[in-house]
């Protein structure tokens, strides 16, 4: 998300904006301010607050804000560059550049909401810190006060912005850690190792994704089942859920041990 911000952040600055929309019905979480308001008003910058994109006016009156949840896709056309006939949203600026959200499959979950800035702070106000960058020491207080199972522990937008399900499965690889260990049970030594896989894997998604990297080459655990794990080369295993799927390698992260399928267990009880 970070890279995606950093690579609009100039494009959608240089022109002011001629249309909003359309938008499809499910995509636009909001109704007033209108659209249209936007016509005619200049973007200051692209901006990030945990897996959310902010895209305040220069005039300080309206942000957008765009989520794009696991399958919407942002990208900034060149004039002249095609673009899909019906996108989730698009935004046409006039010279004739266009900031484009698409989404793959049925489902409709990513959001663009026109908010005031102080609605836009409201609707912030309960994300966690930031991810990237939070140190030991704060991490420490984090997992003290929460007991919670590490893999939905480091997803939980409230107590960090910014991992999704994905990362959450390649941090927690690289700090040699179980997703379902405790938080309040970590030791400092596994603190410490948590907070520099945050950064160190967080680091290296950016990095690899300002490259232009696909998520194959992105991800080293996450989607890798039965692949070899890069630190000891046994095989990746993976839990499913309903609605994400943990990836982990049973000799470096959980003593040996293969966890059962929750959603198989859950339908046995
Ligand atoms: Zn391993």
């Amino acid at each position: 998300m970070e890279a995606l911000r950093r690579a609009l952040d100039e494009p959608v600055r240089a022109d002011a904006i001629q249309r909003a929309g359309p938008a499809h019905v499910a995509t636009l979480k909001t109704f007033e301010p209108p659209l249209s308001s936007l016509a005619g008003r200049r973007l200051a910058a692209a901006r990030r607050r945990g897996k959310r994109l902010l895209f305040p006016t220069e005039d300080g009156e309206l942000v957008l804000m765009v989520h794009l949840m696991s399958a919407g896709r942002l990208r900034y056309l060149t004039p002249g560059e095609a673009g899909p006939k019906l996108p989730a949203f698009r935004l046409l600026f006039e010279g004739g550049g266009q900031l484009v959200l698409t989404e793959a499959g049925p489902k409709k979950r990513a959001g663009v909401w026109l908010l005031t800035p102080r609605v836009a702070e409201e609707e912030l106000a309960h994300l966690g810190p930031e991810a990237l960058g939070l140190g030991a020491e704060r991490l420490a207080e984090i997992c003290a006060g929460e007991s919670r199972r590490l893999h939905s522990l480091l997803r939980d937008q409230r107590v960090l912005a910014g991992i999704g399900r994905a990362w959450a499965n390649e941090i927690l690889h690289t700090a040699r850690l179980s997703p379902y260990a405790r938080s309040q049970e970590l030791d400092g030594e596994g603190v410490r190792r948590l907070a520099g896989a945050i950064d160190e894997e967080l680091a290296r998604g950016l990095e690899l994704r300002e490259r232009g990297a696909g998520n194959p080459k992105v991800y080293r655990v996450h989607d890798k089942l039965g692949r070899p794990c890069h630190f000891c080369g046994a095989a990746i295993a993976r839990v499913d859920y309903e609605e994400h799927t943990v990836y982990y390698c049973p000799d470096c992260q959980t003593g040996g041990r293969v966890l059962k399928d929750r959603r198989l267990s859950r339908l046995l009880k």
